[in-house]
């Protein structure tokens, strides 16, 4: 095939991916943006396929056969749930992927060190900054941050010595400092991400998919390659925004966050105090009667409902209780509510609960004072008001969902644990706060089993 046809496909392409990531903006659209963004990536590896520069076919369909064949078990078993960690391992991959490709330029003896460097060095870090995010995500860690004295220090001493290596590689035509500066960045990576908290995770998520966009970036100059240009800078800006977006949801700073060590200044959860407090249980019965003679339910759910698996029967709840009663009901989503950037949302379209049924923090928030009931299912930490009181609480800044201004609040959740930052929730010792345990699932069915029986 001959480069004009190559070059017409990769801008074919291009403008897929770019169509792709304007559907994706949207549940309603997303489906679509999916097939496009597929569409794109198979024209990309077809034409790569038939195009001049490759010469080596044996190797080519082994990656892609192995590659394939891994990525389609994983989509085929990993769990909705453990999506996050997939995203985090992916995002991994491609950043360890720009590693190779930038070792395999500089030993084939090309001079596009300064393109060849850079896709090292930032890819290196979205590859180690990867692998501690998903150790986090996937519980093989403590999602807690690790911090230890003087590592503000070390971080900049060795973003420096990268920095410093660079210049000298590119400089001095030394192929052996390449892999200094691989080691380096790999622990640059593992250190910047590791004083980072559990609640600041969906940053870290976004910041790398962003690192791994660039890292490519560099390689598409280092290749020549423009498709590899574009897309990686399709995903470095998208990452980027995202981040933006996560950061302002968090209330953190994206300067910071970039730099790293964000979380560091905060201190571990803040614990009760002592005093011994009871939380008020009650049954699926009970928040059954509430409901039914509502006005108005706000339904706020959170990770634990994508355990449970419970958005099909939520949106089963919400039609008894809007058909059955005439109660106005409506679902509330946090920004980072789940473990992924928008994982809400994602089970929510899943179980067809429509999109004008659902609200964004800032848009419910003023609702919650007229409503009867916030039922809070399998959600904590984007509730718990301790990130407005709590200077220490590593959540301290982050918006939060206040659900305690309604009437009555339920809490479906199966104990007192708190959520995945590690923060007790005061919420559920309120006066107006009724815990119901147990299973999400379970307790949203013997509710809509109740109200159905009546
Ligand atoms: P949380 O982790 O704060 O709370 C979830 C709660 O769900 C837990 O307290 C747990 O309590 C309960 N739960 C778990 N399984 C079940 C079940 N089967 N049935 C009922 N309840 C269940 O989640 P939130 O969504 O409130 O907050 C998200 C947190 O995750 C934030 O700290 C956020 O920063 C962080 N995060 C978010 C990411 C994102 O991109 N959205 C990425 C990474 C982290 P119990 O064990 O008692 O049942």
């Amino acid at each position: 095939m001959n480069t004009a046809y190559v070059s017409a496909t990769y801008l074919l392409s291009c403008v897929l991916f770019i169509l792709s990531i304007r559907g994706l903006a949207s549940p309603e659209t997303a489906r679509r943006g999916n097939i496009l963004g597929m569409l794109g990536m198979a024209s990309a590896i077809l034409v790569t396929i038939y195009s001049p520069v490759v010469g080596e076919y044996a190797w080519l369909f082994g990656a892609i056969a192995v590659g394939g064949i891994i990525g389609t078990w994983f989509a085929l078993k990993v769990k909705m749930t453990a999506l996050p960690q997939m995203i985090a391992a992916f995002n991994g991959l491609g950043g360890l992927s720009s590693v190779f490709i930038a070792a395999a330029e500089i030993i084939s003896g090309s001079q596009t060190r300064l393109e060849s460097s850079l896709g090292l060095l930032i890819g290196a870090v979205a590859f180690s900054g990867s692998v501690v995010a998903f150790a986090k995500l996937q519980g093989l860690m403590s999602p807690k941050a690790i911090i230890f004295p003087g590592q503000q220090l070390l971080n900049l001493i060795l973003g420096l010595s990268v920095a410093a290596l660079c210049v000298f590689f590119i400089l001095s035509g030394r192929n052996d400092l390449f892999y200094i500066l691989a080691g380096i960045s790999v622990l640059l990576g593992f250190l910047l991400v590791l004083p980072i908290g559990g609640a600041d995770m969906p940053v870290v998520i976004s910041v790398l998919n962003a690192y791994s966009g660039w890292a490519a970036v560099g390689i598409g100059f280092s290749l020549n390659n423009v498709l590899l240009i574009i897309v990686g800078a399709i995903v470095g800006a998208s990452g980027t925004i995202l981040s933006y977006i996560m950061t302002k949801a968090m209330n953190r700073s994206l300067t910071s966050v970039m730099l790293g060590g964000f979380g560091a200044e905060t201190h571990q959860s803040a614990k009760g105090g002592g005093e011994e407090k009871t939380a008020k249980a009650g049954n699926p019965q009970d928040a059954a009667f509430i409901m039914e003679n509502a006005s108005k339910v706000i339904i706020v759910p959170g990770y634990g409902t994508a355990v449970a698996q419970a958005q099909h029967v939520l949106k089963e709840l919400a039609g008894d209780l809007r058909s059955l009663y005439d109660v106005d009901v409506k679902f509330a989503i946090h920004p980072v509510a789940g473990r992924m950037p928008g994982h809400m949302n994602v089970l929510l379209a899943e179980a067809g609960v429509p999109y004008e049924d659902i609200y964004a923090l800032e848009e419910i928030n003023r609702e919650f004072a007229s409503a009867d009931v916030a039922y809070v299912i399998g959600a904590n930490d984007i509730t718990n008001p301790l990130a407005r009181t709590d200077p220490n609480a590593p959540i301290y800044g982050m918006p939060i969902l206040e659900v305690e201004k309604a009437k009555t609040v339920f809490f479906v959740k199966r104990s007192l644990a708190s959520g995945y930052a590690g923060v007790e929730n005061p919420l559920f010792f309120a006066d107006n706060t009724i815990m119901l345990y147990g299973d999400a699932k379970k307790v949203t069915e013997e509710i809509v089993g109740t109200l159905e029986r009546k």
